[in-house]
């Protein structure tokens, strides 16, 4: 099978990392990467190429910026031509980005059947471009690999049946065991971490667009982390699109010594800094789920999210930022908490399910 893989923003290029080497080692699969350009800077796109051990993409197509029908539209004219002089025998994208739903129009439209990693997952929320994204790319896909049973009962519940939906775990449960070790094995951990001395800290992520986009969410968010780290260290590596529209707001988010704004970390690092954290705070939905890996309380700064396993078994809290003082109670009932025991992920064997698939599909 000759598959050509959508890549384009940071969640992407570390479930790829798990996927990729799987797939390099099987026989009859060839793999090539497109690289939509969606995120760009070093530290948002090439720390995950170099660090773990993706392929190199083949073509980069440097699309980024603009609003989200300008951004799709041009990935999609880029993401077409590749496939009309290179006719692949299939399509794979993951999640939910612009390049995702890019990547699945291009190919269902030219019959280019479309595998979706990570099909299923809803927020019933479609003011989120993210499921916008998802929902559309689901109903084109000829694989939907679900990571959760709660994934393939969404599927159910919008007409899509049968064996097209393959419930394989989570890619990022295969990321997150694998890397652990790598970064371990590393003689030189996160600097932050060194600055830290040894003192607990809360691990902090923030840039969805429900939170980023809506100024009062925002500075909602920025009081209660301040606050917080009076108390305890906050680490806060801050996403661009987040780091921009502070600058914008002309928000001080250095104003307390114990909140630290950094750079975007690399996954070794961050999967150490999680390792490491005494509490996370984000609206990421990978970095909810390596919180319960690495057995850590979060807190979600958001209405709802896909990973309701997390919520029901308790190691996750859902807290919207509608004042700093909700959050705070937030913060505090989640600090020093565990969930119950259970294993919605699968067991780090989600991409080699995957390349079995595919492997056996005779197109
Ligand atoms: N991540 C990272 N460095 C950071 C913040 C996040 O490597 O500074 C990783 C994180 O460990 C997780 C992934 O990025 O694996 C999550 O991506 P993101 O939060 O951008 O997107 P989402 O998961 O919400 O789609």
């Amino acid at each position: 099978m000759n598959l050509i893989t959508v890549v384009g923003a940071r969640p992407q290029f570390i479930k790829a990392a798990a996927l990729s080497s799987e797939l390099q080692k099987r026989t009859g699969m060839q793999e090539r990467l497109l690289h939509t350009g969606q995120h760009f800077d070093d530290n948002m796109s090439n720390v995950f190429f170099r660090e773990l051990g993706i392929p190199a993409p083949c073509w980069n197509l440097g699309v980024n910026g603009g609003p989200h029908g300008a951004m799709t539209g041009a990935q999609l004219e880029g993401i077409e031509r590749v496939l009309m002089k290179e006719k692949p025998d299939a399509v794979l994208v993951y999640g939910d980005t612009n390049s995702t739903l890019a990547g699945a129009l291009a190919a269902a439209k030219l019959h280019i059947p479309v595998a979706h990693v990570e099909a299923g997952l809803r927020s019933f929320n479609r003011r989120m471009p993210e499921e916008v994204n998802r929902v559309l790319t689901d109903h084109v896909a000829h694989w939907l690999f679900a990571p959760t049973e709660a994934a393939v009962l969404n599927l159910h519940s919008e007409g899509i049946t049968g064996s097209k939906i393959q419930l394989v775990g989570d890619v990022m449960c295969d990321a997150a065991l694998h890397f652990v070790a790598v970064a371990a094995a590393r003689t030189q951990g996160p600097q932050v971490l060194e600055g830290l001395s040894g003192r607990p800290f809360v691990l902090a992520t923030i840039h969805r667009a429900e939170n980023t986009d809506n100024s009062e969410a925002l500075q909602t968010i920025v009081q209660a982390l301040l606050e917080l780290a009076r108390d305890i260290d906050v680490v806060w590596p801050l996403h661009p699109r987040t780091r921009g529209v502070l600058a914008n707001l002309g928000l001080n988010v250095n104003a307390n010594a114990g909140l630290h704004c950094i750079e975007p970390l690399g996954y070794l690092d961050m999967i150490q800094m999680e390792q490491s954290a005494q509490m996370i705070v984000t609206d990421s939905g990978g970095v909810q789920k390596e919180a319960f890996f690495f057995g850590k309380p979060c807190v979600t700064l958001r209405d709802e999210t896909e990973w309701i396993e997390l919520v029901e078994a308790g190691w996750n809290r859902l807290a919207p930022p509608t004042s700093a003082a909700a959050l705070q109670t937030a913060f505090r009932a989640a600090l020093g908490t565990t969930g119950k025991a259970i294993e919605p992920y699968g067991r780090g064997d989600a991409a080699r399910r995957i390349a079995d698939i595919l492997q056996a599909s005779s197109l």
